[in-house]
């Protein structure tokens, strides 16, 4: 059986089992002492959630070596071309764009159908706001003053800058140059050959954390914000399968379908870890393998999508605005809409790629439209829930703009994107090698 299918079991597999623990752990007639044996098998540090965390630390582990092979890699080969400008502009002119349209379309939708009215102001839980980072601040700190300290706290943006200037210089030093790029060639080959191996558990790790996550929160929260979570779900499925697909149709004449069906592992791990940052890896490898995207483009969108590009965040934070006036019974002007595009779209990108950080920047999104912040305990309860979704929202964001910006560069492998099962690269066709 493919690996996307094993994926994609393990995933309802776990759901299924989650959710009856749930039912379980929640029911009087099951005796006390197999209540309490199911309750800390998915509690803290219980069997569930330390495989899942062993999983998401084992993907962390290969993202700032994938990040900096890959993009040294990408922009060395680039450097003599010229290239890199236009592909920054277009790049970021696409995920700014994907993003504010993302969040216009959650308003308009959230206006219309109004999830919020009538809604009783009890906040279930507290939300104790952190502050989001000032937004200027993140321009200075994508300068590394310390490359090496940047990659031990895996500071994305830091990295990026630091990796594009080496292989910038790596492509302009001549025969050393040559000689460190095919240095750093062979790296990426192994470290993509990592991920390769990682792949293979992925069914175990996507089992555990979906069976920790379904037992521990339940869908029965749902049915109190049902008008909210529907909203938000509705425009997230709707911006990831109709937006995107009319995207990638009118500006690549790429074949949506082919895209979405290579992104389903990818979706299977944005689901189960609600990281983007921690499905990075999963992420460059299928765009570059599966889709054909050479990684000179790759390298470069990818790890900066991961970090800025926040379409389905940004939806949550349009509906979850419109929400929280509603119930509050406070009119949005025209103003506070505009403010709210303008906000989100920007605040994502100082968003970090971990779980539940879209609720942190919806903060700014509030006091900038004159908003509580504290309405955001009205929606805490279906978050978690929301935030898997949303991440695979995010990164299929980050591959159809990929996909784009290749096609338009003449940087995308249009054999490799239309055939199944087809990947890039000579080491791709090794016997041992995972097949998606
Ligand atoms: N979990 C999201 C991501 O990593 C961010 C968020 O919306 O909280 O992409």
């Amino acid at each position: 059986m493919s690996l996307t299918n094993r994926i994609l079991i393990a995933m309802v597999a776990g759901i299924l089992l989650g959710s009856a623990m749930y039912l379980a752990i929640h029911s009087s007639a099951l005796p006390e002492g197999l209540r309490g044996l199911l309750e800390n098998s998915v509690g803290p540090k219980g069997l569930f959630d330390s495989l899942g965390n062993m999983f998401v630390a084992s993907l962390k582990m290969l993202v700032v070596p994938l990040v900096l092979v890959s993009l040294i890699c990408g922009s060395s080969s680039l450097g003599d071309s010229a290239r890199m400008g236009p592909i920054a502009v277009k790049t970021l002119t696409l995920y700014l764009g994907t993003t504010a349209l993302a969040i216009s379309i959650a308003l308009l939708c959230a206006l219309i159908i109004g999830p919020g009215e009538g809604t009783e102001l009890e906040t279930a839980q507290v939300f104790v706001a952190t502050a989001p980072p000032p937004l200027g601040d993140v321009l200075v700190d994508m300068i590394p003053s310390n490359p090496v300290q940047a990659m031990a706290e895996g500071k994305m943006l830091q990295i990026i800058v630091f990796a594009l200037l080496v292989g910038y210089a790596i492509s302009h030093t001549g025969e050393s140059g040559r000689r460190i790029a095919g240095f750093f060639r062979d790296l990426e080959a192994i470290v993509m050959k990592m991920v390769e191996i990682l792949m293979l558990v992925a069914p175990y790790g996507v089992f555990a954390l979906l069976v920790e996550m379904f037992a521990t929160e339940g869908i029965g929260s749902i049915t109190k914000l049902a008008a909210y979570f529907f909203t938000v779900l509705t425009v997230l499925i709707f911006q990831g399968l109709v937006v995107y697909g009319a995207l990638l149709k009118s500006l690549s004449g790429l074949s949506p379908r082919q895209l979405f069906t290579k992104m389903r592992p990818v979706w299977a791990f944005a689901f189960s870890t609600a990281s983007s940052g921690a499905t990075l890896p999963v992420t460059l490898s299928t765009v570059e393998r599966r889709m054909g995207v050479h990684n000179s483009v790759a390298g470069f969108t990818i790890p900066l999508g991961a970090t800025i590009n926040m379409d389905g965040t940004a939806i949550m934070q349009g509906v979850a605005t419109v929400f929280i006036a509603q119930a509050y019974g406070i009119d949005l002007s025209a103003t506070a809409l505009l403010t709210v595009i303008l906000t989100a779209t920007l605040a994502s990108i100082g968003t970090a790629a971990v779980p539940g950080v879209g609720l942190i920047t919806l903060t700014l999104v509030l006091e900038q439209a004159g908003l509580p912040v504290e309405g955001i305990g009205l929606i805490l309860g279906v978050d978690r829930l929301l935030d898997m979704v949303r991440t695979a929202v995010n990164v299929t964001g980050d591959a159809v703009v990929t996909a784009i910006v290749a096609k338009s560069e003449g940087q995308l492998d249009e054999a490799v994107f239309n055939q199944r099962g087809k990947r890039r690269g000579a080491e791709a066709t090794d016997d041992d090698a995972p097949t998606f």
